[in-house]
């Protein structure tokens, strides 16, 4: 095997990032060598490139970014079990330490030791990475890595959503990046009756009605939460669902939910936000949940078994591809959006 590839390199603390010959990482005990089939930009790559604030305090340069990736296991780790060369692969993000009390009790994604593999760990932004055996969830032969790529994010999206039952529920999805959209076809394949799109883009809006919104409505026309009351005949949805991250849109949330409801929100807002906990959260006896990644593994099983079944296709949301020499134009697609989900197909 050749000893250097091509990587997409954070190499210095500002903004950026360039595309370089690397040597190919070593597979370490525990890990597996993955060839990089596909990869598909986050919002948290963004803000790497961009160097925001957020980026500052968590990224150590120079540094391999990105970290939605599918690819095929090329070589294995000593102690790897479970995995063989050959093997199709999507990536988990979070890296649990496996021995805290949240890894003890079943909640490795909320590890109080989190690595976040491209964030904490080099990623997958190259032509191989190394991947801890945690993070690597085996994929049926023949699937197409640029489906492969998205079940992280899809994941997100189907854990802030099916956190409880919605069959025979009301819905409404705030914000409509891609884990919005997926949320959209997860709501609907999972039962839910009317599901609500409240986006600001038009062109992500048009692919919330392609995913299975019932209505999509544009906050700016006016207020989400009155247009909901209006949809509901005054009642309210059943559930909501905040990934704008967005103060406006949270405060719309929280006021659109009928009594008794629940609000998921995995949308980051950049400061803290003020809510009317009284009216929309006490008097309502509102359930609140905060989402962050994927339940290791019980969401990466419902993924699977939503994808693999076909009862949602991710491929809509999936508005464009890259090479990965054209990654300045990707990043500026992704940020643009008029985009859904954009990749960079390495092979
Ligand atoms: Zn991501
Ligand atoms: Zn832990």
């Amino acid at each position: 095997m050749k000893s250097m590839m091509r990587a997409i390199v954070k190499s210095e603390a500002a903004p950026g990032a360039v595309m370089q010959s690397v040597p190919i990482p070593r597979v370490t005990r525990g890990s597996v060598l993955v060839e990089i089939l596909a990869t598909a930009i986050c919002g948290t790559d963004l803000h790497i490139y961009d160097w925001t604030e957020w980026a500052q305090a968590r990224i150590h340069t120079p540094m391999v970014f990105g970290h939605e990736f599918c690819g095929r296991v090329v070589q294995i780790g000593e102690g790897v079990t479970g995995l063989n060369v050959g093997d199709l692969i999507a990536g988990e993000t979070h890296i649990p330490c496996g021995e805290c009390h949240q890894c003890r009790t079943g909640l490795q994604h909320v590890c109080q030791n989190m690595k976040i593999l491209g964030v904490h760990t080099p990623g997958a932004f190259s032509e191989y990475a190394v991947v801890p055996q945690a993070c690597a969830w085996r994929l049926p032969p023949g699937t197409d890595p640029h489906v492969g790529t998205v079940y992280e994010p899809f994941g997100v999206a189907a854990h802030a959503t099916l956190i409880e039952d919605l069959a025979g529920k009301s819905v409404a999805v705030f914000g409509c990046g891609p884990i919005g959209l997926y949320a959209v076809g997860i709501a609907r394949a999972s039962g839910a009756g009317m599901v609500v799109a409240s986006e600001v883009g038009k062109y992500r809006r048009d692919l919330a009605a392609t995913i299975g919104a019932t209505h999509v409505i544009d906050p700016r026309d006016r207020a989400a939460d009155e247009r909901i009351m209006e949809l509901t005949h005054g009642c309210g949805v059943d559930v909501a669902i905040e990934l704008s991250g967005n103060p406006a849109a949270l405060r719309q949330a929280l006021s659109s939910i009928t009594r008794g409801g629940r609000l998921s929100i995995a949308g980051l807002p950049s400061r803290p936000v003020e809510i009317n906990v009284v009216d929309d959260v006490i008097y309502k006896e509102l359930r609140i949940y905060g989402i962050t990644g994927r339940v290791m593994y019980d969401t990466w099983y419902r993924v699977a078994n939503l994808i693999e079944s076909g009862v949602v296709d991710p491929r809509p949301v999936s508005t464009h591809v890259f090479r990965p020499d054209d990654f300045l134009s990707a990043m500026d697609t992704a940020r643009s959006g008029s985009a859904g989900k954009v990749l960079l197909s390495w092979r």
